[in-house]
């Protein structure tokens, strides 16, 4: 019997995120005779988070539609035979299996006979097939969404190839779908694959590709595209899984006559994690047995301590109160939740927030649409400080006029934050900053950004084809719709989050400010530290009068109908879906209704976000802010050039040139060095855990033997040797950057010179002495005040710089990326301006050729290899587009999610599934 229950309905039992558990594994629905969300109500823990919202789904049904969409099932069927090195169909016919294995057979047969008669390519949607090697037991089966079946090469033998396939509306972010969504996927299709390998009913002379297909979204219209891959690793990693499965299935059995469920669930053995363990039906129930539990340690995996740091920590909750060398935010965590009280990072404030030249934004994003926002509020700081919040919602949340009246909003204020920003310094403004309460709000700008600037570069090169009497096409040959050209006003916040894009690989730019993480650097929560991954926890523990009760509030929180950050919980996100599209069979759509529910998550988010302001305003000043804005000013100085050129400001960073992105290795290294300065300088816990890390060069722990006469060290290193110059950072928990005499000065070109530190050498006290060859006196020009027993760190001095003398110490500021940039005017020989590039092509085409140039020069290409017939249709196999499409060919059936009441998802089903 236990062999039966092996298929896993979906196959999910070897794909899913918590496959490494062993109790989710063995609480497959096929085991225990219940679903995953009705075993959890059954042990009382019934699941709230791993739902799948209404929106969501619909998204994943209106999905689906369009890959049976024949016209799309055929594009799928002749790319997929194209990249695959296979000769072009002389037809695809496109059948459907209706999940049914017996007509699944029938299909499989006569599409190899069909491949061997005329070549002819067949799509088979919705098949069913046998789990893998389990062909005769009465195990579930295998349901791949697709399968592709032609014929293979020539010099492949004779037979056919099958294809296997799923289609999975995975979102893009900044028009890049993740890696780790399509390893999931794949290793679905390999599920498939392997089945379908084993299946007998497999016609003589056909076998299972080794790549498999895997379609996405290629654009915010859901039009599907197909990504192949090799499935060789793929397949063998589900073997072992199965196998695993079975051993483990034999040696779990589950009879519900003898034994409860609640006693048999207790007994599989649980891999908890308070991250991944959150989408998981029993999430609830594991988090409660920990949170029972008698033995301290479960403490530390409950808040999510990771397996190899908990020796390190443990005794902070075994009672005996040592602790080792434990990474001190993870000390710093454990302690806030023991005391309820916020720890303090001792890091003062190098943010921009709440200074005039910021815009703050928050958005409500729909879970129906990848680029879908229900709405958005924006208020912007002035000298006067900030304006208004200003709401907007939005009737159509996916369509191209929504993301263009949200660039349109920003692009306003960023505009007029510049314009203030001229005002009061016109030769060197101060940096602009967008600032929003979480990371996926700055994800889904972005991905709007990005999207419109495909759309422009597009517009661009069709406005050549028809300034040449050219048909406007799209890159398959299909009639364009030519979108309008996009305003000044909304390029400015394209190309600003485009900026943004860009300066994520560095650490030190921050054109868009992370509200959230921006409070982490000084306040650290207790609880798990996933929790403080919302705003609304992380304020609550900041500004709270009482002790907090952290598994109390972190509930409060997770109930919370709102949430601080662009998405919804799952509950308001049905609400204001239902509102919008009306829900079948249900009701209507009601306009008013939606405009009140988004106008009410908005302000949830818009008063969390000022309660953080407020709380980052208690929060010291640092000696280093100025820096670190000086670095972020020189770098949209660059920035500025571009826009007004229109010089490469509309690159994505998926697309930026080779060589440009070469050129940009060098500086990253040198932001990379320079923030790990910076921080060893400004935040004491970073120093502290730097110092520990035996893998470190540059920090080290010393401590005071003698204070008089002369300052004697202990030196707890033994890199560090007679006459090296070391500067101290950390006097026990004072940050000596911090002190009141320190000054920073930033006006300097290439470093940022600081002055006030102790700075000196160090000279062996006794060299030949084993037992004091770590004693070294210490001579700093400017004496520090210590006394003996404080522990200090120290850095190598040479690590910054170079400087001869002990009075200042010296950080090289990193160069801003001037690569494709226009080089500025006042540089009167070589400086460029709007006519720089027309005048001199050669001399400019690496700094101030605009968008304008370059699209048209590429269209003419396209242009010209189209009528050699080396573009699709005609070319074989067909041309890959690496731009992607923003824009749908005129006529082509697109996705809407909105369109039409929405469906729930079966009860079956969690998130895990569509994810
Ligand atoms: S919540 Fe986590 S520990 Fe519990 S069954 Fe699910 S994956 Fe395993
Ligand atoms: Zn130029």
């Amino acid at each position: 019997m236990a062999v039966a229950v092996l298929g896993g309905g979906s196959g999910a039992v070897g794909t899913s995120a918590h496959a490494a558990c062993q109790r989710y594994r063995g609480t497959d629905p096929l085991v225990t005779g219940l679903t995953r969300r009705k075993l959890a109500a059954e042990l009382k823990f019934p699941d709230v988070a791993g739902g799948i919202p209404q929106a969501r789904w619909t998204r994943a049904m209106t999905f689906e539609r369009l890959v049976r969409d024949e016209r799309f099932a055929s594009q799928v069927a002749t790319t997929t035979l194209g990249q695959l090195d296979l000769a072009r169909p002389p037809a695809v016919v496109i059948a459907d299996a209706d999940g049914d294995m017996d007509r699944t057979a029938t299909l499989v047969a006569d599409a190899h006979a069909r491949a061997i008669d005329d070549g002819s390519a067949t799509v088979i949607h919705d098949l069913s097939v046998p789990f893998i090697g389990h062909e005769d037991a009465d195990a579930t089966d295998v349901r791949p969404d697709f399968v592709v079946v032609g014929p293979k090469a020539p010099h492949e033998g004779g037979g056919t190839w099958v294809i296997v396939g799923d289609a999975k509306d995975y979102e893009r972010v900044r028009s890049r779908v993740e890696d780790g969504r399509l390893l999931k996927g794949f290793l679905q299709v390999a599920v498939g694959a392997e089945s379908l390998a084993a299946w007998s009913l497999v016609p003589d002379g056909m076998d299972v590709h080794r790549w498999g297909v895997l379609v996405v979204p290629k654009n915010s219209f859901l039009q599907p595209e197909a990504v192949v891959e090799d499935l060789t690793d793929h397949r063998s990693e589900i073997a072992m899984r199965v196998e695993e499965r079975l051993a483990e299935a034999a040696a779990y059995p589950f009879d519900p006559i003898t034994t409860p469920i609640d006693e048999f669930v207790g007994h599989l053995r649980a891999t908890y994690d308070p991250v991944s363990c959150s989408s998981c039906t029993l999430f609830g129930y594991c988090r409660d047995e920990l949170e029972r539990s008698t033995d301290p340690t479960d403490l530390l995996i409950e808040l999510g301590v990771p397996v190899e740091v908990r020796p390190r920590v443990v005794g902070l909750v075994d009672g005996t109160g040592e602790s080792g060398t434990a990474p001190s935010s993870v000390a710093a965590m454990i302690a806030a939740t023991q005391t309820g009280r916020p720890v303090d990072t001792g890091q003062r404030r190098i943010d921009p927030v709440g200074l005039a030249g910021t815009v703050d934004v928050v958005v409500a994003k729909s879970d129906a649409a990848a680029l879908g926002l229900h709405g958005i509020a924006t208020r912007r700081v002035t000298a006067a400080g900030p304006t208004e919040w200003s709401y907007v919602h939005f009737d159509e949340p996916q369509s191209s006029s929504t993301r263009l009246s949200v660039m349109k909003v920003l692009g306003k204020e960023i505009s007029s934050a510049m314009a203030d920003a001229r005002r009061s310094n016109a030769d060197a403004p101060d940096p602009v900053h967008v600032v929003v309460p979480d990371k996926i709000t700055a994800d889904v700008l972005a991905s709007i950004a990005d999207n419109l600037a495909g759309v422009e570069l597009s517009r661009l090169r069709w406005q050549r084809d028809i300034d040449e009497g050219r048909p406007a096409l799209t890159f398959d040959g299909e009639p364009a719709s030519v979108p309008a050209p996009l305003s000044e006003t909304a390029r400015t916040a394209v190309s600003f989050l485009l900026e943004e894009d860009r300066a994520r690989a560095l650490t030190l730019r921050a054109p868009v400010v992370d509200l959230r993480a921006t409070l982490a650097r000084h306040v650290v929560a207790g609880g798990p530290s996933v929790n403080s991954g919302r705003l609304d926890y992380l304020v609550g523990w900041a500004d709270a009068d009482d002790p907090i009760d952290h598994r109390v509030f972190g509930k409060k929180i997770e109930r919370s109908p709102h949430t601080p950050g662009a998405r919804l919980a799952n509950g308001t996100s049905d609400e204001i879906h239902k509102a919008l599209t009306g829900h079948r069979g249900k009701g209507a759509a009601d306009q008013v209704r939606y405009a009140s529910l988004v106008r009410d998550e908005l302000e949830y988010k818009t008063a969390v976000f000022e309660r953080a302001v407020a709380a980052l305003a208690e929060i010291e000043t640092s000696n280093l802010r100025d820096a670190y804005r000086s670095i972020e000013g020189d770098a949209q100085a660059v920035w500025r050039r571009r826009l007004s050129l229109h010089a490469s400001d509309l690159v994505r960073f998926g697309r930026v040139y080779r060589t440009w992105r070469n050129g940009l290795v060098e500086t990253i290294e040198k932001d990379d060095r320079c923030a790990s300065q910076l921080l060893a300088l400004t935040n004491p816990q970073e120093a502290f855990d730097r110092a520990v890390d035996a893998g470190n060069r540059e920090l080290v722990f010393a401590t005071v033997v003698e204070a008089t006469p002369e300052i004697v060290l202990e030196v707890n290193s033994r890199r560090l040797v007679d006459g090296d110059r070391v500067v101290l950072l950390h006097v026990n928990d004072r940050n000596c950057a911090e002190g009141p005499d320190v000054e920073v000065k930033t006006s300097q070109k290439g470093a940022f010179k600081i002055s006030g530190l102790s700075i000196g050498p160090l000279e062996a006290v006794d060299p030949d002495d084993p037992a004091r060859r770590a004693a070294f006196a210490w001579l700093p020009s400017r004496p520090p005040l210590v006394a003996v027993g404080d522990r200090l760190i120290v850095a190598d001095f040479a690590w910054f710089s170079t400087l001869k003398g002990n009075k200042d110490l010296s950080v090289d500021k990193p160069t801003p990326d001037d690569q494709q940039a226009p080089k500025p005017e006042t540089n009167k020989s070589d400086g460029c301006g709007p006519s720089s590039y027309d005048a001199d092509p050669e001399g400019h085409k690496f700094c101030c050729k605009s968008h304008e140039h370059n699209e048209a020069e590429w269209s003419d290409e396209l242009a010209a290899r189209r009528s050699r017939g080396e573009m699709n249709p005609q070319a074989w196999p067909p041309v890959r587009n690496a731009d992607g499409f923003d824009v749908a060919a005129k006529g082509s059936p697109v996705g809407d999610p909105f369109d039409g009441p929405g469906e729930d998802a079966p009860d079956g089903l969690t998130i895990d599934d569509v994810e």
